[in-house]
């Protein structure tokens, strides 16, 4: 469906859409760099608005978000378009072109999320939710409206403009935001775009909402150990209860090099954990992803073979009564 989008300068005959900080110009019948939005009889629209791609319910474990009402489910949706490029992208088919969709409008999603069990909400995932924008703004406030307890949750690679940001983040209880690289030359080569952009996102979202961070180890990309180090120390300065997730790659898309290194991960890991106060390895399996106190080592979630037992009733360790970040 078309919907007009709200941030945009009209230039002469072009329109700049202020969205993403791509900023593109957009003549009559072209389309920007995310290819869903287009200028039609000289007005800027987006074309995916309530056109969903996927949907699933999900534990929110796997957005991931550890630290955010853990064990429960979450209702998951994407649409398609992206603002970036990743040659690693596991999504590409709806990211990189427009796929097969169906219309759910805001009374069929609101049913859904009341359907499900043991449901936190809904999260805007799989393909980038800021070129979603329409609709995920308009969902999200209209199902706050109607339920304060419905958790929004927005998985996002960060790259978008603070205005649209800030107008979106009163409906927003949890965001997990990408972090690829902390190289600017690695944003552009592999991604597409620019690394400030992304690290204003992460300190704006980190004074509003809930936010973990997920960072890929791609093999040879990167020296990881130094990549995680930059990144480390950079949220260290924002929160360093933010949660980073070190998540394993593996060949998708254009991207062929070899899958990455466990033990490349653990002390990839290892490293984090001298900034951090809770550093967790993805994507592979029978790896320790328990949360543990950072003060006294006390076990507070277990995770094993996709079982969540969260071992505390509030935000506070139970041996030594160290403050836990984490939204139960
Ligand atoms: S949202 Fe799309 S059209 Fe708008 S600036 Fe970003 S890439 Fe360009």
């Amino acid at each position: 469906m078309n919907y007009p989008v709200s941030f945009f300068k009209r230039k002469g005959d072009q329109i700049q859409c202020l969205v993403c900080p791509h900023q593109c110009l957009i003549s009559e019948g072209k389309t920007g760099i995310c290819r869903v939005r287009t200028v039609l009889d000289h007005e800027l629209i987006a074309i995916n608005y309530a056109e969903v791609t996927s949907a699933a319910v999900d534990p929110i474990e796997k957005k991931p978000l550890y630290h955010f009402k853990p064990g429960k489910n979450i209702v998951s949706l994407g649409s398609f378009g992206c603002n970036m490029t990743c040659d690693f992208c596991q999504n590409h088919k709806i990211s990189q072109q427009r796929a097969k969709s169906e219309v759910l409008s805001i009374e069929q999603l609101k049913a859904i999320i009341d359907r499900v069990e043991n449901n936190a909400g809904v999260a805007y995932t799989y393909n980038e939710p800021m070129m979603w924008y329409e609709y995920v703004y308009e969902t999200a406030k209209t199902l706050k409206h109607l339920n304060q307890e419905t958790s929004v949750v927005v998985v996002t690679n960060g790259y978008i403009n603070q205005e649209p940001l800030f107008k979106l983040l009163p409906y927003v209880d949890a965001m997990n935001i990408d972090l690829k690289a902390y190289s600017n030359s690695y944003y552009k080569k592999i991604c597409g775009a620019k690394l400030d952009s992304v690290l204003e996102t992460i300190k704006l979202a980190n004074e509003h909402v809930h936010i973990e961070v997920t960072t890929l180890l791609v093999t040879d990309a990167f020296d990881a150990l130094k990549e995680v180090e930059e990144i480390s120390k950079f949220l260290a300065t924002v929160n360093k209860d933010i949660p980073l997730h070190l998540s394993r790659y593996f060949p998708r898309y254009k991207m062929k090099n070899e899958e990455t290194n466990i033990e490349v991960m653990k002390q990839a890991a290892q490293m984090a954990r001298n900034y951090l106060n809770y550093v967790y390895i993805g994507n592979v399996a029978e790896i320790d992803t328990h949360t543990y106190c950072p003060t006294c080592h006390e076990r507070l979630v277990e995770r094993q073979s996709g079982r969540v037992n969260c071992l505390i009733r509030e935000p506070i360790c139970p041996r030594c009564q160290s403050d836990i970040s984490i939204i139960l």
